[in-house]
């Protein structure tokens, strides 16, 4: 275990860029099953949050999944959809201890948004053309999303770098339920902020592109792949700066606020998914310190 420990810390140290392959870094994949007891250590998180383990982490996991951390902390992100309940995280030190925390899942209140006249009316009832151009744009972005890249080491430490600058109030709608001229529609996935036209999107982070592309509803796309299974997502852009697998710099311009695709004007629309989870984007941009924290004594469960 501690060969297998010190191989993926030498891994992560020497690969500065996500572009290896995922069966590379599977090989250096370190056991951190959630078996153990978790003595009592809990962290609450809303749904769409993100809970932390701070310090002297290596490794981590949630459920089926495991995942580097971040500068030695772990983060465990939790989808907007995540059913509330009780949760086993656990994490491995860089000493090599692995413990346990009980992860709790409170069930969060969204907004309702209804949108009445809505001005683009091919975006509330949508040709035949157009569900067929959606699908086909869902078949190549729902496999990138769920592309397994948990295992990439990290290109980024929060807090991340504003999407805009000056970065105005966002309007709170993350995950908000929604419906277009009295129809229901999927829930909002990422926060809006309202940007004026043209000014420039930057990237979170460093990272490269996975893909940017026109759609029918999203309009201009970009989505950004950070490792460690961070993806940023960039929506209804007037201009998309970037190309296909372009690797950008954080702060890098990667294209200008618009409103393509549905929308009832011009503004920025920020999403995130972090292991799959679909996060509030807010929660990156601020001190991870707000986060809340696995509490209680740490410790160890066992010792390899
Ligand atoms: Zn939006």
């Amino acid at each position: 275990m501690k060969t297998n420990l010190r191989l993926l810390l030498a891994l992560s140290l020497s690969l500065g860029t996500i572009g290896q392959s995922y069966a590379q870094s599977k090989k250096a994949k370190t056991s951190a099953d959630a078996t153990s007891a978790t003595n009592g250590k809990t962290v609450s998180v809303t749904q769409g949050g993100v809970g932390r383990w701070a310090g002297n982490c290596a490794r981590c996991s949630f459920g089926q999944k495991a995942w580097l951390a971040v500068n030695g902390t772990c983060y465990y992100p939790v989808d907007m959809e995540m059913k509330p309940g009780t949760y086993t995280i656990s994490r491995r030190t860089t000493g090599g201890k692995l413990e346990s925390a009980k992860l709790i899942v409170t069930e969060k209140s969204f907004k309702e948004e209804n949108f009445n006249d809505f001005p683009k009316k091919e975006y509330v009832n949508v040709s035949a053309q157009n569900l067929a151009r959606n699908r086909k744009e869902l078949a190549l972005v729902l496999p990138l999303l769920s592309a397994n890249r948990d295992e990439l080491p990290p290109v980024f430490d929060l807090p991340v770098g504003k999407p805009a600058e000056p970065l105005p109030q966002s309007e709170g709608n993350f995950g908000s339920f929604r419906t277009f001229d009295g129809q229901e529609r999927d829930r909002h996935t990422g926060t809006d902020f309202p940007v004026t036209a043209g000014k420039p999107v930057r990237s979170l982070a460093n990272g490269r592109v996975l893909l940017a592309a026109n759609h029918f509803f999203s309009g201009n796309s970009i989505y950004i792949d950070h490792g460690n299974g961070l993806i940023s997502e960039y929506f209804h852009l007037k201009t998309i700066g970037v190309k296909d697998n372009e690797t950008v710099k954080k702060g890098q311009k990667i294209g200008e606020v618009g409103q393509t695709g549905r929308t009832t004007g011009p503004h920025l629309h920020l999403g995130v998914r972090w292991h799959g989870a679909r996060i509030n984007p807010g929660l990156l941009l601020i001190d991870p310190a707000e986060l809340p924290d696995v509490a209680g004594e740490t410790t160890s469960v066992s010792n390899n």
